[in-house]
């Protein structure tokens, strides 16, 4: 059985290690901001949580300014 979100009861795709609390990835990206403290339920989200951590470390505007490096 999946486990559920603990904030919206919707279908949890992240645990936090270590505890029984689970969200899913909406709530959880709201509530921590970056889901490295998470562990991931779902194989299949790992790309989406690959682009989050990418965006998040990156700040976002990495492609979009290029000019601003040199
Ligand atoms: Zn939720």
């Amino acid at each position: 059985m999946p486990k559920k979100c603990i904030l919206c009861d919707k279908e949890a795709e992240y645990s936090i290690k270590g505890c029984s609390e689970s969200y899913c990835k909406q709530c959880a990206i709201e509530q921590f901001h970056d889901v490295d403290y998470l562990q991931r339920i779902q194989e299949e989200s790992k790309k989406i949580v690959a682009l989050v951590d990418d965006a998040l470390e990156e700040g976002i505007s990495d492609d979009e300014e290029m000019s601003e490096e040199e």
